[in-house]
């Protein structure tokens, strides 16, 4: 019994769970991982199945299960191969900003087609000197009649190269402000005002890419701009407060898989004249896992759950729960490497590779240490 699940989101828990045992294949994942390619085929397909859309809402062609509903697709996903699932939400996790704060214009052009498959997203905060410190970014857009002129640079961004619609934070005459560009608009400005250079391979997620935007006197229209001028910081934190959740999600999926494939071998490896499982030093050690598991499961359901009903706590359960879950994810992860002894540390294995995946999610979006520094603001 969960307080926090209904029938519809088992459904949907079953249906997504379904869809993976049958798609989502760790040979394909190789594949892709190796080509450093986006599985664009697998994510079109996620759209129109309208798993994509069971968080979002029904005027932009979602299902309206908000961020419980994004959290048992991800989590599923994640549940049955970490690397993959990670890449299929990072294509809309991004575009969470323009959810929150676009015009009905804006997230009729860019949410629509995203919640449908057809739109990939990024955005771009992270600049090389203003990581956690965002206040800090120098990126600046100068208003010049109906457009703004975009100069500086940004790392880290998520689907650079390949994103339909990227949402830019940057400094104006007012502030920080948020404005959204897609092809068109980069099409439009020529080849040497937007440069993109692929930061290569990462630890993990390598079917996604880690881009640097260089914008040279880039022309973005000003009706492009997102929420209100000078509020950009507000509207891109908001964002991440749902994608805090759902980065939590992506965790916890991924520490099931972890968690499940050692139950499962503890009960057929022999040694010593019987299944692994059966020395209790290692059943204690699942035994702390699943109770971990279990704490985690509780938080995130409840942090999504309050997101879901603007309650004031919301914002600190987002950073709990992008603190707690990936912590106790990469702890798991790394200790199923054990169970599995030598096997353990092979790549066909599944576990060396989940373990480099959610690696990140203690990392982006805020470390743990800035979740803990936002979660001290609101206790102390
Ligand atoms: C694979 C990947 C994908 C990413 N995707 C995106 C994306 O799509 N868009 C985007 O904009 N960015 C993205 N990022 C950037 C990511 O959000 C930043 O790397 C992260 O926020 C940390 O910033 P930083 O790397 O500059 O580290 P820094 O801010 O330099 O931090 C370095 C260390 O200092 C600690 N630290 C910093 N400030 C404090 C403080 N006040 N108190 C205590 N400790 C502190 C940090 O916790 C960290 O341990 C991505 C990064 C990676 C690696």
């Amino acid at each position: 019994m969960d307080p926090y699940i209904d029938n519809d989101l088992k459904d949907i828990e079953k249906a997504v769970s379904e869809f993976c045992r049958q798609e989502l294949d760790q040979e394909y994942l190789h594949k892709f991982e190796e080509e450093h390619r986006y599985p664009k085929e697998l994510y079109e397909k996620i759209g129109e199945l309208g798993f994509i859309g069971v968080g979002f809402s029904e005027d932009v062609g979602g299902s309206g299960y908000g961020a419980l509903g994004h959290v048992m697709a991800v989590k599923e996903m994640c549940r049955k191969l970490p690397g993959m699932g990670m890449a299929l939400s990072l294509g809309y996790i991004p575009g969470f900003v323009l959810d929150i704060y676009g015009s009905d214009a804006q997230r009729e052009k860019y949410v629509r087609p995203m919640v449908e498959g057809k739109y990939i997203s990024a955005v771009s905060v992270t600049e090389p000197d203003s990581g956690s410190d965002i206040g800090s970014l120098k990126t600046k857009m100068e208003e010049k009649g109906d457009h703004f002129v975009v100069n500086g640079s940004k790392v880290f961004t998520t689907n650079a190269g390949y994103a339909d619609f990227y949402t830019l934070l940057a400094r104006d005459e007012e502030g920080l402000s948020t404005i959204v560009f897609d092809r068109e608009v980069i099409e439009s400005n020529g080849p040497k005002s937007f440069e993109v250079n692929d930061l290569g391979r990462k630890m993990g997620i390598n079917t996604t890419t880690s881009g640097e935007l260089v914008f040279s006197d880039f022309h973005i229209p000003k009706d492009n701009v997102v929420g209100q001028r000078g509020k950009g910081l507000r509207t891109v934190l908001d964002g991440f407060e749902l994608g805090r959740i759902v980065i939590a999600a992506q965790a916890f999926g991924s520490m099931l898989y972890g968690y499940e494939k050692i139950v499962d071998y503890s009960k057929k490896r022999m040694q010593f004249g019987k299944p692994i499982i059966k020395f209790q030093s290692i059943e204690h050690d699942l035994v702390d896992m699943y109770v971990e598991i279990e704490k985690c499961r509780n938080l995130l359901y409840k942090a999504a759950w309050l997101y879901d009903r603007k309650d004031p706590e919301s914002k600190q359960y987002s950073s709990m729960v992008k603190l707690a879950v990936p912590e106790s994810a990469i702890r798991i992860l790394n200790r199923s490497i054990d169970f599995l002894g030598g096997y353990g540390y092979m790549r066909d294995q599944g576990l060396e590779g989940a373990l480099r995946d959610v690696r990140i999610t203690s990392i982006y979006e805020g470390t743990s240490k800035i979740q803990k520094n936002v979660i001290a603001r609101m206790l102390y």
